[in-house]
């Protein structure tokens, strides 16, 4: 008997409708496969717009309190308003707690169809830096003091060419940071019998930091990882290879080759940009499930946003949240109850009764809503 608590927010925007069908269909999944020998008690955390309406703050301290002794958690989508001075609260989070690893597994589900010829090719899992890179929120705005300050250091004493109108961002990668961050995609491959580990970067123009990334990755590998790891053109018999692309091609290869990739390691700002690429290939956000995991919490996540224009309307997609509950279930060994949501979800397309953003890429699917899309994973578990 194994009884697990997993923190949870509700998310702004689409965040409520998404959870509507979520926690049933989970709980239902362990009832099918344990009959009551593994469960999930669910306990809810305030952020966003509903802590703002209870609390009068955004992130109350008894959520950050509350996520420090934890292990698992799960969220619906935070809204960050553009430039209007309001820290993420996603990036607050991730910092906060050192979430480094974002991993999204992006695989082809039978049934959608696709902008690409050949979806089913696609079956790769992108660990994206979370914590440095320009999200480390090191910035400021044009013409500011600060932004006037670090501009005369950088002109003054560096020697650098810059307007001093500029807004500044600065962009940090650490050894240390990227290291642990290959880390996990290296033991991924070597867990998961994954061909390969591609360390994405844009090291011939950031040499630096991006270089900097693709040369501490190599390291690590000769460090730590000696007869089981290999460089590209090496001899690899039961080893994982390790190779880098540039991140402007690596767009490209995953369009026109994404077979020959498996496991990608890259930057926080290439992460994000090749995850939502690749998610589009198999049929959008609306089926792209993540995780955000440090060394103590995994924090499992719509990898969406709040999709502010069809929020309220009952017409979002809940499969990124449904399936990023079903990762949390294989991190947790609970396979049966995994494969069982999964395999939901493809029947569930397959009948062709889907929410308006797969409608639009199934001919002849008939549209339904986020709570009726719901039901029907429900009733196909
Ligand atoms: P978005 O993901 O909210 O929307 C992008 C597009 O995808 C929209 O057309 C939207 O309608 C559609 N979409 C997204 N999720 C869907 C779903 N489940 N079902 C059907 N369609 C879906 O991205 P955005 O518009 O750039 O961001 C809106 C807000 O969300 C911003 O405040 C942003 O900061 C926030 N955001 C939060 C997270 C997070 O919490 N992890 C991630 C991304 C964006």
């Amino acid at each position: 008997m194994s009884k697990r608590t997993v923190y949870y927010i509700e998310g702004d925007g689409i965040g409520p409708e998404v959870w509507g069908p979520t926690r049933p269909i989970i709980n239902a999944a362990l009832e099918k496969a344990y009959a009551g020998a593994n469960t999930l008690e669910w306990k809810e955390l305030l952020a966003g717009e509903k802590a703002f309406k209870e609390t009068g703050e955004y992130l109350p301290q008894t959520t950050l309190d509350t996520l420090k002794t934890a292990d698992l958690a799960m969220k619906g989508p935070l809204q960050t308003p553009v430039g209007k001075g309001f820290r993420s609260l996603n990036v607050t989070i991730r910092q906060t707690f050192d979430l480094y690893a974002c991993i999204r597994p992006i695989q082809y589900f039978k049934g959608i169809e696709s902008p690409v010829k050949r979806p089913d090719l696609v079956d790769i899992v992108v660990f994206r830096e979370n914590t440095e890179d320009v999200y480390a929120g090191i910035e400021w705005s044009s013409n500011s003091a600060e932004a006037k300050r670090v501009i005369d250091f950088l002109v003054g004493e560096m020697g650098a060419k810059i307007d001093s109108s500029a807004g500044i961002g600065i962009k940090p990668i650490t050894p240390a940071g990227s290291k642990r961050l290959v880390r996990r995609a290296l033991d991924f491959a070597l867990e998961h019998n994954r061909e390969s580990v591609t360390l994405v970067h844009k090291g011939n123009i950031m040499k630096y930091t991006e270089g900097g990334f693709r040369q501490w990755g190599y390291d690590l590998a000769a460090e730590d990882y000696v007869g089981k790891v290999v460089k590209e053109g090496e001899e690899a018999t039961g080893k994982v290879i390790l190779n880098d692309r540039i991140a402007d091609a690596m767009f490209q290869e995953l369009l026109m080759r994404p077979e020959k990739y498996s496991v990608l390691a890259t930057t926080n700002l290439n992460g994000d940009y090749l995850s939502d690429a690749l998610a589009a290939q198999v049929g959008g956000l609306g089926l792209a499930p993540g995780v955000n995991m440090g060394d103590t919490l995994a924090f499992y996540e719509a990898t969406h946003g709040t999709a502010p224009t069809i929020a309220g309307k009952d017409m979002a997609n809940p499969g990124s949240l449904i399936l990023s509950g079903a990762m949390m279930l294989e991190h947790l060994g609970w396979h049966e109850a995994a494969d069982l949501i999964k395999n939901s979800v493809e029947k569930s397309l397959a009948a062709k009764k889907v929410t308006v953003d797969l409608s639009s890429q199934i001919s002849g699917a008939t549209t339904v809503g986020c709570k009726e899309f719901g039901e029907i994973i429900l009733a196909n578990l």
